[in-house]
């Protein structure tokens, strides 16, 4: 029998489990409070609770669904990067972000997760796309990544995480029922939806289906392309969901959930960086009334697409316009960005045909009608 992971039951859910077992209720929010702490050993430590309280516990259930595997950090600490395997085995990664406190802000402490080990959409840029699906997390291996930042930031006094991205390893649309239960899940821990971003590839029903749920995270759309014949090839999925269906979802969502949506484009020089294309991107964003955020490209292993320098990024935003930031990808020097740290520490068998740029004939490829 697979022991019960605590993570995935709800604060409610936890007080009724210790109820049947002939516990009171409050024992679940003693039994939170250690989840959150920093130097936790486990049900051993929890002396505020009886022995027979622990000893259940740890004959039945697991303190965390993760184990951690390694760390790395970059920007002067202030970017984490986890990397952390499954009780199945499977590996998938983590990054903590810590924004300082400035000008009488408070500060904020963001955990980008994954949703699934490895990735069955297979972007051309993206080192998680190579590895193909291994795994979709559940909901409790999904909270446990923000459960393990919370108490990390609580061994150094830094409070509470205050935002979550789904931007991690994975598809977060293709793992919808464990996602939506995640964002529920966080909830009880006091990060609202609306501190959630939730990144997609463009699963267009999916989006739509979230649109209804009504949970009021917020969306973001990782376009990359400004018409279908490279965004084809770019990021495999438009083929079935092409950009215009994509857009009109987008513009679905942000009038259900009353937030803008945010467009990411990641910058590749010679694909998708030409001013036809920075033109249009600016147009597509103010018909959906969205942001963009421009994120030069971090290198990936076996792949010789490349970012554009940083005077051409700011160039190509310029010509987007007002609705553009510039997203320097926080850690990349951790090998932070998207699956990386996975594939500097387990190198893949690479393969072929899949990645290569020359072979997919984007460098230098025509990047549609000018503008
Ligand atoms: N699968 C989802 C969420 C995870 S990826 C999605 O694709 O939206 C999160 C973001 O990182 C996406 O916008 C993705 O395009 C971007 N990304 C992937 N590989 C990258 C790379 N090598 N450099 C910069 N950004 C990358
Ligand atoms: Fe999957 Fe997102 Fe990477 Fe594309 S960019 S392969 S959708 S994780």
């Amino acid at each position: 029998m697979t022991a019960l992971a605590l993570s995935s039951l709800s604060r409610e859910e936890l007080r009724r489990w210790l109820e049947e077992r002939g516990h009171p209720a409050y024992r679940a929010d003693q039994i939170r409070r250690h989840m959150l702490r920093a130097g936790e050993g486990g049900f051993a430590s929890m002396s505020d609770l009886p022995l027979q309280l622990r000893t259940e516990l740890e004959e039945s259930a697991v303190w965390s669904s993760l184990e951690v595997l390694a760390e790395t950090a970059a920007d002067r600490g202030l970017t984490q990067k986890l990397l952390l395997r499954t009780e199945a085995g499977h590996e998938l990664e983590a990054v903590m972000i810590t924004h300082p406190a400035r000008d009488g802000s408070r500060g904020r402490r963001t955990v980008c997760v994954s949703s699934q080990a490895g990735c069955a959409i297979g972007c051309v840029f993206c080192a998680t796309g190579r590895l193909g699906l291994r795994a979709n997390l559940t909901a409790a291996e999904i909270v446990d990544q923000v459960l393990e930042a919370a108490r990390r930031w609580d061994a150094e006094s830094l409070g509470r995480p205050t935002n979550v991205v789904l931007m991690g390893m994975g598809e977060p649309l293709q793992n919808y029922r464990q996602v939506v239960l995640a964002i529920h899940l966080l909830h009880g821990w006091g990060i609202y939806p609306r501190q959630v971003v939730l990144s997609t590839s463009g699963l267009v029903p999916e989006i739509l289906r979230l649109a209804e749920e009504g949970l009021g995270v917020r969306l973001a759309i990782s376009l990359h392309a400004t018409h279908d014949e490279l965004r084809d090839r770019l990021v495999p999925i438009n083929r079935r969901f092409p950009i215009a269906s994509l857009l009109d979802a987008a513009r679905e969502y942000a009038a259900a959930s009353g937030r803008r949506v945010t467009l990411e484009y990641v910058l590749i020089k010679g694909v998708n960086d030409d001013p036809g294309a920075a033109r249009r991107l600016g147009q597509m964003a103010a018909s959906i009334r969205g942001h963009v955020n421009l994120i030069p490209m971090n290198a990936i292993p076996g792949s010789d697409l490349r970012a554009p320098s940083p005077a051409a990024c700011r160039d190509f935003a310029a010509l987007v316009g007002p609705r553009a930031t510039i997203r320097h990808s926080r850690g990349d020097r951790a090998t932070a960005a998207c699956g990386q740290l996975r594939a500097s520490l387990t190198p893949e068998p690479r393969r072929e045909g899949r990645i290569l740029a020359r072979e997919l004939a984007l460098v230098g490829s025509p990047s549609g009608p000018p503008a």
